[in-house]
């Protein structure tokens, strides 16, 4: 093994461990969550790195950067790839195509774009709706701020659940940056009462992953019930270069 995978290693192997721990400290079985190690702005070799360290789902931000990785590392066919960040109107095509696992999906209109190039390609993707649960105006996702807004959220939640190429399988939030990790845990409890009023207004629909935690809150996050925890910083470093468009 380089030197480099050995390293990623024995970070993504400590941060099962924390997971575990985490999980244990609040009754709850380590194997309901799943880690998904954040490459966005790595460069292939270190992405290529983190699949020899042994780790099956990776995520990603940029839909380029991250199709170029996809098909330069394709042999890696057992890996999953799952797209976190706001996908733009444009980029639709892009995700719908070549990622396993949608966490960021976060409006009706690109829903229905999604949905409809899902449907070119012949296949249902998994994803999780984003909620803006801190009030922020920076921040994506539907606003869930405030708890009496509730309510307004389901005429929208429906029409993209009805939509055939679009499998929801849960929630998915990104905090205010806070100086804690304790500062997130009202966020994240706060996600966590959306999931169950939403489950409790669509029964038929499966709400139970909750994709919330990065480098500086994941315990937290798993003590509140997150069965997806996305660590970037933690795990390969920090991130060298920046591709936002
Ligand atoms: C970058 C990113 C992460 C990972 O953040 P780290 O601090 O590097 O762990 C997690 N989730 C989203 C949505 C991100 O954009």
């Amino acid at each position: 093994m380089s030197n480099l995978v050995e390293s990623i290693r024995s970070r993504y192997l400590e941060t099962l461990e924390k997971i575990a721990v985490a999980a244990r400290s609040v009754g709850r079985d380590p194997e309901s969550v799943r880690l998904v190690v954040v490459t966005k702005a790595q460069p292939v070799e270190v992405v290529r790195a983190v699949i020899e360290a042994g780790a099956p789902i990776l995520g990603e931000n940029y839909p380029e950067e991250s199709v170029k990785k996809i098909q330069y590392l394709g042999q890696f066919s057992a890996v999953e790839w799952h797209m976190i960040g706001h996908v733009q109107s444009r980029k639709a095509q892009l995700v719908a195509v070549n990622f396993n696992f949608l966490h960021s999906l976060d409006g009706l209109k690109l829903a229905g774009r999604l949905d409809r190039f899902c449907a070119e390609a012949g296949r249902v993707l998994p994803t999780l709706l984003e909620f803006n649960v801190g009030g922020e105006d920076s921040k994506s996702g539907w606003s869930a701020w405030d708890e009496a807004q509730w309510p307004a959220l389901l005429e929208e939640i429906a029409a993209v659940i009805a939509l055939p190429n679009l499998q929801i399988r849960g929630l998915m939030t990104m905090p205010p940056l806070g100086q804690t990790a304790e500062f997130s845990r009202p966020f994240f409890q706060k996600l966590k009462r959306l999931q169950a009023y939403l489950s409790s207004q669509f029964p038929n629909t499966d709400f139970s992953e909750l994709s919330m935690g990065t480098s500086s809150d994941y315990e937290v996050a798993v003590q509140e019930g997150a069965t997806l925890v996305r660590v970037g910083t933690a795990i390969v470093g920090p991130r060298q270069y920046k591709t936002e468009v």
